[in-house]
């Protein structure tokens, strides 16, 4: 099969001959921020649908379905909708959850878990689905956050095209910025639809990641976290 060499990255680094295969198969990803294009937001929400639909027509009719059948016929406005509305629309800044910092001083010093947050996003190498659950802490500064908003802090993320260890990192960063401090820890489970139903084709594998910011970095508080987790 012919594999395509990525020419030359954005800042002009060659990528040592690592192809487009690899980087998709072995999840490889370049930076921190989700890249984006500096004129994202020129176009407005209802032109990028038209455009996504009008594209995705093509997309289908160059795999041959037939666009006039009934069943496909509104598939490209729908798949736009859905790209822009739902399961993308974690790229727009205006839909980040707004996060109302509440006092509390009884809380100082306590960790506080939400686990079990169910997430859905998808690959951006494959856009096809990751889904798994996402568990949060952190240790109170003495400010708190509704525990609502620690799921909307992660949907927000999740629904963007991501890698694991993106999320993961995107969703601590938020939890440091929003709670004012460095004692955060994120663990991610997830299964990857483009390990399972393609590539190696691999249906049970799960993958982790963690980060574990601040207090959170010693084994003993990592014990405890993982103690509320697995009850
Ligand atoms: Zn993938």
């Amino acid at each position: 099969m012919e594999t395509k060499t990525i020419p030359n990255s954005k800042n002009g680094h060659s990528l040592n001959g690592i192809n487009i295969d690899d980087i998709g198969d072995d999840h490889l990803f370049t930076s921190l921020d989700t890249p984006m294009k500096e004129n994202a937001f020129e176009m407005s929400n209802e032109e990028k649908k038209k455009r996504i639909a009008i594209l995705f027509t093509e997309i289908m009719d160059v795999l041959g379905l037939d666009l006039t059948d009934d069943s496909l016929q509104g598939t490209p406005d729908r798949v736009a909708k859905m790209y822009i509305e739902e399961i993308f629309s974690g790229l727009d800044p205006k839909n980040k959850p707004k996060v109302a910092l509440f006092d509390n001083k009884y809380q100082y010093n306590q960790m506080l878990v939400e686990k079990d947050i169910t997430f859905y996003s998808n690959c951006e190498h494959h856009f096809v689905p990751i889904t798994g659950k996402a568990h949060v802490a952190y240790i109170s500064s003495g400010k708190v956050i509704g525990l609502s908003k620690l799921n909307r802090i992660v949907q927000y993320y999740a629904k963007r095209p991501q890698v694991q260890e993106r999320l993961t990192q995107q969703i601590a960063n938020e939890l440091k910025t929003v709670l004012e401090t460095e004692d955060v820890a994120v663990i991610i489970d997830a299964k990857h639809l483009c390990v399972s139903s393609r590539g190696v084709k691999d249906n049970t594998s799960a993958t982790v990641t963690t980060y574990y910011g601040g207090k959170f970095n010693t084994a003993e508080k990592i014990n405890e976290l993982q103690n509320y987790i697995n009850n």
